[in-house]
């Protein structure tokens, strides 16, 4: 399936909790779960008997949509999870946890998942100070990530992407340190650059998901 493109919020309003896909409107008063906390749709409200199988679905769907991941491409996540030695969930998790656009964004360079990937994209963000613009991309312990300066040649539909991206990126960055990083990432704001320290484990990933449910879903 392609690339989800419409409305974002009726995704956390699915699951009826924030998956925090839009940056600041997430912390904001106009936040959709806050307003109307149920389901969308014509049945939103109504009474539903809920299975194991639906319990199971709807944290497999509500983990994909955190990480803005197609399904296809998910899965392939969990097989190779299931190939390595340890408790699968967590593997599963951690190899969610290491895409370079999670990093971008939980290092607070960019408000979303979705905007990390843009700059990542448009090739924005360095990694070890090489140009990486695949958004799936695994980072390692000891992993640099800065920021790239404007490409002069770029487009000014990238420009203005790029306006976009700078423009809170001071504000952003001091509420990140604010709220707090992960402990397995380090940030130096004022050299807008952030470094992994270690891969994390599943106590260090505040990803609020049962992953073995997810488990469960995928071996039926
Ligand atoms: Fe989800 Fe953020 Fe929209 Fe709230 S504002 S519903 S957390 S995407």
């Amino acid at each position: 399936m392609a690339r989800y493109t419409g409305p974002v919020c009726r995704l956390c309003r699915r699951e009826t909790e924030k998956l925090f896909l839009k940056g600041d409107r997430c912390f904001s008063t106009k936040c959709a779960v806050e307003r109307r906390n149920y389901p969308p749709g014509q049945h939103g409200q109504g009474r539903k008997k809920v299975s194991q199988y639906a319990i199971q679905l709807r944290q497999k769907q509500k983990l994909r949509r955190i990480y803005g991941v197609s399904e296809k491409q998910f899965h392939r996540y969990f097989e190779k999870a299931a190939h390595i030695k340890g408790a699968t969930g967590e593997a599963f998790l951690k190899l969610l946890e290491r895409r370079l656009d999670n990093v971008v964004h939980r290092l607070g360079f960019g408000a979303s998942r979705a905007q990390a990937r843009q700059m990542i994209c448009h090739g924005h963000i360095n990694v070890n100070g090489r140009k990486v613009d695949i958004p799936s991309f695994l980072v390692k312990a000891n992993d640099l990530i800065s920021l790239k300066e404007k490409n002069k040649e770029s487009s000014d539909k990238n420009a203005a992407a790029y306006k976009n991206f700078v423009g809170g990126l001071g504000a952003r960055l001091e509420q990140v340190m604010s709220r707090g990083l992960p402990a397995w990432l380090e940030l130096d704001a004022a050299a807008r650059q952030g470094k992994v320290l270690h891969i994390p484990g599943r106590e260090e990933i505040p990803t609020q998901v049962n992953e073995q449910l997810v488990v469960e879903f995928y071996s039926r």
